[in-house]
């Protein structure tokens, strides 16, 4: 089987696939296309995303985790899990939420075969969180709490921080993992194209002085043993349940460790998350027969894969949520 290796010699196991630009939260750091009454022209279909998902895991793919914008906003995800799970080759299928409308459609989606959840947390103080979110910490809170009760482990919470909207909350967010056994992981600001230079570098918090806040009120943290290949190291208060989180994209970029491959809500591969080196799969999607065409697509993709951070700005500048954070 050929597989997708890059020039420097990484494998490509994990997609993730922004199934929707739209979003029915405003967080102060991304810049999502608002709710819509459907998904523009030219967002990828369950069939799309089932013949990319099938191509890739022929190359060696392992895991899909479905985002977007928000990923509960499609109608069809229950769907698109459900084929994920039935490829062959494909072992995990996750999605990355904000969980306001987790709780109501937890049923379906574990029905589908869904194994396990990302959320995003930025606060838990309700102003705060409406703050960074514009959304209600109330939903939230069930959604995290629902996805706890079904059993699915480790539910890992993120929050992006922004010195001046949220950092006031690090410490309440690292005290849940006192009593719940979640990750609870730190997320640097990356800039992508919604601030300006002044306004980014005044909301930039590094992950060493997100540490060093946590360290100084809950005492040294422990390391965790973790997977080379997971953006995030993880930490310890000795004794507690969960597990604290770093993940320093822009501090310590973990370029050389990438196993990550993209498909944008526009049917775009994009081999890195910092390069604008996308292709378009549609013409390969309508190929007579698309799954040896799109995986031409995915082998091209892997060679654009780039070495490590990149300094040049992008032609194209696009938010996570087309992209798929
Ligand atoms: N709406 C879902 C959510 O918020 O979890 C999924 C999509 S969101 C774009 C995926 C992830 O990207 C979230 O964890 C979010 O915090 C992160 N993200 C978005 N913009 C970011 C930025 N500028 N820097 C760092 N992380 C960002
Ligand atoms: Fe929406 Fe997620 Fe972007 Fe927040 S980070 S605006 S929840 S897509």
């Amino acid at each position: 089987m050929r597989s997708l290796t890059d020039q420097h010699g990484r494998v490509v196991r994990d997609l993730r696939v922004s199934v929707t630009p739209r979003c029915n939260f405003k967080c102060t750091y991304c810049d999502p296309l608002g709710m819509g009454h459907q998904e523009p022209v030219g967002t990828v279909s369950v069939a799309d995303v089932d013949h990319v998902v099938r191509a890739g895991a022929g190359l060696g793919l392992e895991s899909v985790r479905f985002t977007g914008g928000e990923p509960l906003l499609r109608q069809e995800l229950p769907e698109m899990i459900y084929n994920a799970k039935r490829t062959p080759g494909i072992h995990d299928v996750a999605i990355t939420t904000n969980a306001s409308l987790l709780k109501r459609r937890l049923p379906e989606l574990l029905a589908a075969g869904m194994d396990r959840v990302n959320i995003s947390l930025d606060a838990i103080d309700p102003e705060a969180f409406r703050l960074a979110t514009g959304g209600s910490i109330k939903q939230v809170w069930e959604g995290i709490m629902a996805v706890m009760e079904a059993g699915l482990h480790p539910v890992k919470l993120n929050a992006v921080v922004i010195r001046g909207i949220n950092d006031g909350e690090l410490i309440r967010l690292a005290k849940l993992t006192e009593q719940l056994p979640i990750h609870m992981r730190y997320i640097e600001y990356m800039h992508l194209n919604n601030a300006g230079a002044e306004e980014y570098q005044r909301s930039f918090m590094p992950g060493r002085e997100i540490r060093a806040r946590v360290e100084a009120a809950l005492g040294e943290l422990t390391p965790v043993p973790t997977d080379p290949s997971a953006p995030a190291r993880l930490f310890k208060v000795p004794g507690w349940q969960g597990a604290i989180g770093f993940i320093n994209p822009v501090s310590e970029p973990f370029c050389g460790a990438c196993s990550r491959m993209r498909l944008t809500s526009d049917a775009r591969l994009r081999p890195c998350l910092l390069t604008d080196r996308e292709l378009d799969v549609r013409e390969a999607l309508i190929a007579p027969d698309p799954i040896p065409a799109i995986q031409e697509q995915f082998l091209i993709a892997a060679h654009r894969k780039v070495a490590s951070g990149i300094t040049t700005p992008l032609e194209r500048p696009r938010t996570m949520v087309a992209i798929g954070g």
